[in-house]
């Protein structure tokens, strides 16, 4: 997702590509300095991390600090690899409470909150269906009933345990297991813009597979503009934004999903019944915050078009943009007025 990238990873990832290029080679010596741009691969997506500064030497030295920041949040929070914080918490599940670094209790705190304000609807311990709903390829029947019966019994934010006085996570029932696929790289752009305006870059933009947070300005003063990936077609942008200082983010049924027996079943699992959510193609958060917007794309996602855009008219600062399955574009009560040019 994302915007600005936000839907479509390659699309916007082009464009990207594009605006670097032109930042990079032809707009040095403007007021605002020179921009550089790197694109790599973290978290299993395609990022990229722009810095505008006085001098290349500046962008670079903001960048690669990006690019370190990014990659020890990977660590920290990452359930594939085993010796993740994380992983720790996961294999401990019902049997005893792991003491964590606090960004990472901070973070399951703040999830928890997202799932309280959703009713559940997001909920980082969906993860106990990854077991049964692959989407690397190897998935060739939907999973038996009483088998999502049986993991859905293992979601639950309120059987996540938090105390802040030792900094312990403990999950209480064995089994459960807790993933931050929705919110890890939301966070990871708000922490590596913080590392970046830390070291003075007062415009730049990182771009976490899709999710988008752009601070200040382009090179040239003007807004970073931000393309909103087609659902239907990942190649194509359907919209475009011009942002300042905001997150970006997109959660599309496109990114990852499995075609059985003619349906296509998609990444994003409702905590409710453990089955992919159905009736929307994509949502666009705008926020000041990518992990917020990260957290509510998805949450939006799993409410559905009625009960998500209840959500986000309710929230001061927040608005969406949504893509139903038979194609209906629904702006959220203000993004028609500042954003979105139909
Ligand atoms: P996003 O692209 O931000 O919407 O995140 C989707 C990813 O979040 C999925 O690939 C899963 O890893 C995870 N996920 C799926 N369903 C949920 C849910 N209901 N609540 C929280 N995380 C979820
Ligand atoms: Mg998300």
């Amino acid at each position: 997702m994302s915007v600005s990238c936000v839907m479509g990873r390659k699309i916007l990832g082009f464009l990207f590509a594009l605006g670097s290029l032109m930042l990079g080679t032809g707009v040095s010596g403007l007021a605002q300095g020179v921009s550089q741009t790197k694109v790599l691969k973290l978290m299993g997506s395609r990022f990229e991390v722009t810095a505008v500064a006085e001098n290349e030497a500046a962008c670079w030295n903001a960048i690669n600090a990006g690019i370190a920041e990014i990659q020890r949040i990977e660590k920290l929070i990452s359930s594939w690899d085993p010796n993740s914080q994380t992983s720790m918490v996961n294999r401990s599940a019902g049997i005893k409470p792991i003491a964590v670094d606090q960004e990472l209790f901070d973070l399951v705190a703040r999830a928890k909150k997202v799932s309280k304000l959703t009713d559940g609807a997001f909920d980082i311990s969906y993860a106990s269906m990854d077991r049964l709903w692959k989407f690397d390829g190897t998935l060739a029947q939907v999973p038996a009933d009483s088998a999502i019966t049986r993991a859905l019994a293992l979601i639950g934010y309120q059987r996540i345990m938090l105390d802040g006085e030792s900094t312990t996570i403990f999950l209480q029932d064995k089994g459960m297991k807790i993933g931050f696929g929705a919110i890890g790289k939301g966070y990871a752009a708000n922490r590596a813009r913080m590392v970046m305006k830390g070291m003075g870059i007062t415009s730049g933009l990182v771009n976490a597979g899709g999710d988008l947070i752009a601070w200040g300005q382009q090179p040239d003063g003007s807004p970073w503009r931000i393309g909103i990936t087609d659902p239907n077609n990942r190649e194509e942008v359907y919209s475009w934004l011009s942002i300042n200082d905001q997150a970006v983010v997109t959660s599309g049924d496109y990114e990852r999903f499995v075609m059985i027996e003619g349906h296509r079943y998609s990444h994003i699992i409702d905590p409710r019944n453990g089955y992919p959510v159905k009736g929307i193609k994509s949502v666009t958060i705008i926020s000041p915050d990518a992990e917020l917007s990260d957290a509510l794309a998805t949450s939006v996602f799993v409410l559905g078009e009625d009960l998500g855009l209840a959500l986000i008219n309710k929230l001061m600062g927040i608005e969406c943009l949504i893509v139903t399955d038979d194609n209906r574009l629904i702006p959220s009560g203000k993004l028609y007025l500042n954003y979105y040019k139909p």
